[in-house]
């Protein structure tokens, strides 16, 4: 009986110990994938805005632009029911703690993006002797996405949603409007 059991458990079924451990009934990966998928054509940004740029976020929420085209049109006014933070505008260092606390409220996973060039370097306020900015949000919480531009258009922040999409499932979603296509 023991040598017909040795028989039909695979090896991938045992432990180092020698227990039997059934194998999964649900595929975790293939699971992981379509909740990814899900994941990231739901986006939820938080409405959070800290100078000029807020002003193309708004933008891209319009009927013009639309991002709920693109499955991200529900902006949370609370950190904790959002998973997508767009640093949008100066981050000054009086402003510094508030961002953190923000971001540490959001529920994981959850993803930044630097809207702007204040936001990835200080931008225009970036100069020798400056005293009240904090010279990229990098320096306060890790960045997925930037999205250089003075301010950029809305369409940069659309495409900084899709490398943000294509972070989480692997894959690009949306045609490239230069190449054509959606791969
Ligand atoms: S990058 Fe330019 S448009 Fe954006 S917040 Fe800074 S100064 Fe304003």
């Amino acid at each position: 009986m023991a040598a017909q059991d040795s028989a039909v458990v695979k090896p991938e079924c045992l432990t180092a110990g020698g227990a039997r451990i059934d194998p999964p009934i649900i595929k975790v990966e293939a699971v992981q994938n379509i909740l990814d998928i899900c994941r990231a054509m739901s986006l939820w940004p938080m409405t959070f805005g800290l100078a000029c740029c807020a002003i193309e976020m708004m933008a891209v929420g319009m009927a013009r632009f639309d991002i709920s085209r693109f499955g991200a049109e529900v902006f949370r006014p609370s950190p904790r029911q959002s998973d997508l933070m767009i640093v949008a505008g100066t981050v000054t260092k009086k402003m510094a703690p508030a961002v953190v606390r923000l971001y540490e409220q959001m529920p994981a996973p959850k993803y930044v993006m630097a809207l702007g060039n204040c936001a990835i370097s200080g931008g225009p306020f970036r100069f020798k002797g400056q005293y009240g900015i904090v010279e990229g949000v990098d320096n306060l919480i890790p960045v997925d996405v930037y999205v250089p531009g003075c301010p950029p258009r809305p369409e940069g922040l659309l495409e900084g949603l899709f490398e943000i999409q294509k972070k989480m499932t692997g894959r690009r979603w949306w045609p490239n409007p230069v190449q054509g296509g959606g791969k």
